[in-house]
């Protein structure tokens, strides 16, 4: 299992996923994401929309998964 945090995969704070695959954890902070933005935190409200924002252009979005994906890959396992 590798660990990467809120922040790490653009959110907006230090809680840990712990994941084997790069798509898994990016489900699971999706999933983070989504429960927060219901529950109306502020900072991950903001988070999303910079990804919102990013999303608009889907080379930079590619470009940003693609980094996020190589950083998970560089981890090394717990
Ligand atoms: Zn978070």
């Amino acid at each position: 299992m590798k660990t990467m945090t809120c922040n790490q995969l653009g959110g907006a704070c230090n809680e840990e996923f712990h994941a084997n695959t790069f798509d898994e954890i990016a489900e699971i902070s999706k999933n983070h994401g989504t429960e927060k933005f219901q529950m109306g935190d502020e900072q991950h409200l903001k988070a999303m929309n910079k990804m919102m924002e990013l999303m608009k252009s889907p080379d930079a979005m590619n470009d940003w998964f693609e980094s996020k994906r190589k950083e998970f890959d560089s981890l090394t396992e717990d």
